[in-house]
């Protein structure tokens, strides 16, 4: 997968040479190229944002930097000649879900665009919806300083899920909100040795070796914490059959 940044802080995304990321690009499977936003910008001070029309607080990015920039991107198509799916991040956006993270996961080209200021001069977002698709994507109710730490969290969830980077494929069917059993669940409680630690025992079912019953076990652990943390969930989960309704008892 290709992913694309364009970024006033390309240096913000080194973390995407670490662990399971960096092992990701050395084999080939990201490949990750960034982008400093400011050589677009053809005055001397390499201005990127300007006051927001209207008045108030802050500064807008430049339409013009930023369309630059990513048609410059695009234009630096892969062999077939497909185009990226670009990528805003913004507080107002879709919220980003596992589920979005398993759309990205099947792209073959992600364009990001994190923000700075007040964001980015909206006719951007505009011109590129007739041309790419365009994601305005939030990553929670809350507002960061930029966009950058989005675009890590993101890149991240969606480079776990492509095939060869993490090294047990299962780890991913079994994570909380991941498609199939656990779909709109939290994953249950994990243990590992020794079987007593300060006095508090590993539960017993862990131990007994019996596949099935531990697959039921998990399950109702995973039940019950989304009641009690997540109940909100609960409402979307299909089908529960009589197990699950007596662990939810
Ligand atoms: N005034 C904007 C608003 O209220 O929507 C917030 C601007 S914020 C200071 C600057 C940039 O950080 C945003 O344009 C966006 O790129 C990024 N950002 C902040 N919070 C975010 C969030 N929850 N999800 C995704 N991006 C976010």
């Amino acid at each position: 997968m290709r992913i694309d940044v364009v970024s006033i802080f390309p240096e913000y995304f080194a973390p995407l040479s670490v662990s399971l990321m960096g092992k990701a690009r050395e084999r080939g499977i990201l490949d990750i190229r960034l982008h400093q936003l400011r050589d677009w910008a053809h005055d001397v001070h390499h201005t990127v944002d300007d006051t927001p029309y209207g008045g108030g607080p802050g500064m807008v990015m430049k339409p013009e930097v930023w369309g630059e920039a990513i048609d410059s991107v695009c234009a630096e198509p892969p062999p077939d000649a497909i185009t990226p799916r670009l990528v805003v991040p913004t507080p107002s956006g879709r919220r980003f879900t596992q589920q979005v993270a398993l759309e990205y996961a099947a792209e073959p080209w992600l364009l990001f665009a994190p923000a700075r200021y007040e964001g980015i001069d909206s006719r951007v977002m505009a011109e590129y919806a007739s041309r790419l698709r365009v994601d305005e994507v939030s990553i929670g109710d809350y507002v960061l300083a930029g966009g950058e730490a989005a675009v890590l969290v993101m890149v991240e969830a969606v480079a776990r899920l492509l095939p060869g980077v993490l090294g047990n494929a299962n780890s991913v069917t079994d994570d909380s909100f991941a498609p199939g059993p656990m779909q709109n669940l939290l994953e249950g409680p994990v243990y590992t040795k020794p079987p007593v630690w300060r006095g508090r025992e590993v539960p017993e079912i862990l131990l007994s070796g019996h596949h099935g019953k531990i697959a039921r076990w998990r399950r109702d652990e995973a039940l019950r914490r989304t009641y009690e943390r997540r109940p909100e969930l609960l409402t979307a989960v299909q089908d529960l059959d009589k197990a699950d309704r007596r662990a939810l008892a």
